[in-house]
């Protein structure tokens, strides 16, 4: 089967790798060249979307935030899995409360702001701090502004009506504002979802953020009642969406409440552990949904842990030489901040795993990796 990604970045290649085994062929459209390539040699190209179309059995998208007439000659095809409602809906931070509401999944108080008015209106409704996230665009903590005091007040609005007035009038941009959350901490739960309605969820991943953006995703043997709360609001999530393929849920733990932060229609970050720490990873199941396939075990295979490779492009190559640690690099050339590649490692506990995760820790440069040693200190105390 032939199957074309929308978005030609590292998900689009894990695909691929996923792909191989399974003679799946995977194509990638790169929304900035606009060129059908190969995910894992990108100067390759085969042609323009239209072709990349024709040529495909099914369509798939690796990110969110893709033009909708992009979307809409896709949808058109027939062959867009899952459906550009879907994809549209998990980037638009408005059509996400929208969906939350109707299903009465539990999220972070909030209020729409377009206007001063709105904005006014939204510091009566929810009380300081509040964190203000733009509608469509967001991602990695992108496009969002925090504010803790009310004096910061007209200079925060000043910065969003300059944000909001750049926003193309067949796009319209708005912000939205939210409450924020104590949360005690992050979880995520990565499932997957059959046209026929079946669904199977990775166990829930613990995931901890360096400003804004995931730095370690945590996958234990726990026998969670929690799992079983993001379980039934993933049901709901993915079944409002008739949703087919893997879907992502990112939530605030508050005492045993999960709330649900945002979602992503997409393979996600915080599933990489899968690769290594489930007999089928994320990105493999995706595609065997996608492509009507039955699908494999979301069950834990073995404890494992996830750090993101931030904006370098070496790690002492000593890592390798620890048991069950394996590298994942994305090809990119490097840039401050950007995803360059992640590091897996299981062990067979939990207490083994913290072990290996102390010892590789060590191992990682403090400049480059400046939060991994001290978040795993502390969760293992
Ligand atoms: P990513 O692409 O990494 O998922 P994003 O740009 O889509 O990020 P969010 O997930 O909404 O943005 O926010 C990034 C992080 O900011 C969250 O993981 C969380 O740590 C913090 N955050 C966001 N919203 C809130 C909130 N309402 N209360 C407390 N913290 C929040
Ligand atoms: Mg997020």
């Amino acid at each position: 089967m032939k199957v074309l990604v929308l978005g030609a970045g590292q998900l689009a290649r894990m695909m691929a790798l996923a792909g191989i085994p399974l003679n799946l062929n995977i194509k990638a459209y790169d929304v900035a060249s606009k060129q059908v390539v190969d995910p894992l040699n990108l100067a390759v190209t085969y042609g323009d979307l239209a072709s990349g179309i024709n040529e495909a059995d099914v369509i798939t998208a690796e990110f969110e935030h893709i033009s909708h007439d992009v979307l809409a000659l896709c949808q058109a095809s027939g062959k867009l899995k899952p459906s550009s409602t879907a994809i549209k809906t998990g980037g638009d931070r408005r059509l996400e409360k929208i969906l939350l509401e109707s299903h009465n999944v539990a999220n972070a108080k909030h209020h729409i702001v377009a206007t001063r008015q709105d904005f006014d209106q939204a510091l009566t409704k929810l009380s300081l701090p509040i964190i203000f996230k733009s509608a469509l665009e967001g991602y990695d903590g992108k496009g969002q502004w925090r504010m803790k005091d009310a004096s910061q007040a007209d200079g925060v609005w000043q910065e969003m009506a300059e944000f909001l007035a750049q926003a193309k009038p067949e796009n319209p941009q708005a912000i939205v504002a939210e409450q924020m959350v104590q949360f005690d901490r992050e979880v995520s739960m990565v499932g997957v979802r059959k046209a026929d309605g079946s669904t199977l969820a990775y166990p829930l991943t613990e995931n901890h953020h360096s400003n804004g953006v995931l730095s370690v995703s945590l996958a234990l043997a726990s026998d969670n009642a929690l799992q079983a709360q993001a379980a039934d609001i993933f049901d709901k999530v993915a079944g409002g969406l008739d949703y087919v393929g893997v879907l992502a849920i990112e939530f605030f733990q508050v005492g045993e409440q999960l709330l649900v932060n945002e979602i992503a229609p997409r393979v996600h970050n915080s599933g990489h552990w899968t690769q290594q720490g489930a007999d089928v990873c994320q990105f493999e199941n995706h595609l065997r949904s996608v492509c009507d396939l039955p699908l494999g075990s979301t069950a834990l295979i073995r404890p494992s842990a996830m750090i993101n490779v931030l904006g370098t492009d070496t790690v002492p190559t000593d890592i390798l030489s620890l048991p069950s640690v394996s590298m994942h690099w994305y090809g990119k050339s490097k840039r401050p901040g950007r995803k360059m590649g992640h590091i897996n490692v299981s062990g067979a506990s939990n207490e083994q795993l913290y072990q290996r995760l102390i010892e590789l820790a060590r191992l990682l440069p403090a400049e480059d990796f400046p939060d991994v040693l001290p978040y795993i200190s502390a969760k293992q105390q």
